[in-house]
C-alpha cells in the first residue's frame, strides 16, 4: 500500500491511474477502523481496479464542545488493516494540508443538514460535505462507499452528488454490529464497562420497532413510542431524539409508516452520543 500525505501528489499518481483506464473506488473515514469500515472496503474492492481509503479526522465537522480532540486515533493499526485488506492507496492528510490558513469554501446542501442530527450538530453537514467534496476532487474516485450507520450523512452525499453532478457511483454499506447488536463505532470505545453493557438496548428498542411495524403499525407516534418506552427502563440511556422521518421529502416528519421512512435515533450513555437507525424498505 502506498500512503500519500500530500494533496497534489495522490491527485497526479491517481489521475495517472485514471488515464490508463483504471477504475477508482474509495472509501473515507476517520480512522479508529472496525468491521464498519471494513464491510465497505470489503464490498467496493470486488466493483473495482484500485482501492484508495483516506483516513482523516475532519476538524470542521465537530463543534466546539464536541469530541474531536479525543476522537480515538492510532494509525498504525489502522495502516495493518489495510495492508491486509491489499488496500492500494491511503491517503492521511494533515489540517493544515486540508485546510490551509484562510480557507473559507463551504458545500451546504440545505434543509437536510438541519433535521436530525443536524438539529442538534450545528454546521456538522457542511463540515461533512466539504470535507467529501475535497476528497473527491483528490481522490476522483468512480465509486465511493458509505454506511447505512450514518444514513442522514448517507442521504446528504447522494444529495450533493447528485445536484453538484460529481460522476460518481455510491454503494450503500449495510450497518454492521457487534454480537450483541450494538452497532460498531470508533465512539464505542468511550463506553465505559457499566455503558457498554447497556448499549445494545439501543438497537433492542429499534428491533421491537421493526416487529411492530412488520405487524402493520403505521403511526409514526406509535412507532416512537414503543422505542421511547423501551429506553425508558434503562436509566443510563438519554435519548436525544427518536424520529420517523420520509427520507424522499428532505426528512422531514412521516405522517404514515412506508418504504420511505427512516427510523433513526441519537441516545446519551453517559457522555457518550451513539446513534442508529433503519430504513423501513430494509424491513418489509
Ligand atoms: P467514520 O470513520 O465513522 O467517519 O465512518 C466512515 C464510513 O464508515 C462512513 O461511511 C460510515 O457510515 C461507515 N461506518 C461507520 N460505522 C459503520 C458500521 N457500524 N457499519 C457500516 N458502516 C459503518
Amino acid at each position: 500500500m502506498q500512503i500519500f500525505q500530500d494533496i497534489k501528489e495522490i491527485q497526479n499518481e491517481l489521475l495517472n491511474k485514471k488515464k490508463q483506464g483504471y477504475k477508482i473506488g474509495f472509501v473515507p473515514t476517520m480512522g479508529y477502523l472496525h468491521e464498519g469500515h471494513t464491510s465497505l472496503i470489503k464490498k467496493i474492492k470486488p466493483l473495482c481496479d484500485i482501492t484508495v481509503v483516506s483516513v482523516f479526522v475532519n476538524p470542521i465537522q465537530f463543534g466546539p464542545n464536541e469530541d474531536y480532540n479525543r476522537y480515538p486515533k492510532n494509525l498504525e493499526r489502522d495502516i495493518a488493516i489495510l495492508e491486509n485488506l491489499k488496500v492500494d492507496y491511503l491517503f492521511t492528510p494533515t489540517n493544515d494540508i486540508m485546510y490551509p490558513k484562510g480557507f473559507s469554501t463551504k458545500i451546504i446542501t440545505g434543509d437536510i443538514t438541519t433535521k436530525l442530527c443536524g438539529k442538534y450538530r450545528p454546521g456538522h453537514f457542511d463540515g461533512v460535505t466539504t470535507v467529501v467534496a475535497k476528497l473527491f476532487n483528490i481522490v476522483q474516485p468512480d465509486i465511493a462507499a458509505f454506511g447505512k450507520k450514518d444514513a442522514q450523512q448517507l442521504l446528504i452525499i447522494k444529495k450533493m452528488i447528485e445536484e453538484l453532478n460529481f460522476p460518481i457511483e455510491i454503494i450503500e454499506g449495510e450497518t454492521i454490529r457487534e454480537e450483541d447488536g450494538l452497532a460498531m463505532s470508533s465512539r464505542n470505545t468511550y463506553l465505559t464497562f457499566e455503558e457498554r453493557k447497556i448499549a445494545p438496548e439501543i438497537y433492542r428498542g429499534l428491533k421491537l420497532a421493526m416487529d411492530a411495524i412488520k405487524k402493520g403499525e403505521k403511526d409514526p407516534d406509535k412507532i416512537i413510542e414503543i422505542i421511547d418506552n423501551h429506553y425508558k427502563k434503562f436509566s443510563l440511556l438519554k435519548p436525544q431524539y427518536i424520529e420517523a422521518v420520509d427520507i424522499t421529502n428532505n426528512l422531514e416528519k412521516a405522517t404514515t409508516i412506508n418504504k420511505n421512512t427512516l427510523i433513526a435515533v441519537a441516545v446519551y450513555i453517559g457522555n457518550t452520543r451513539l446513534i442508529d437507525n433503519f430504513f423501513v424498505k430494509d424491513i418489509i
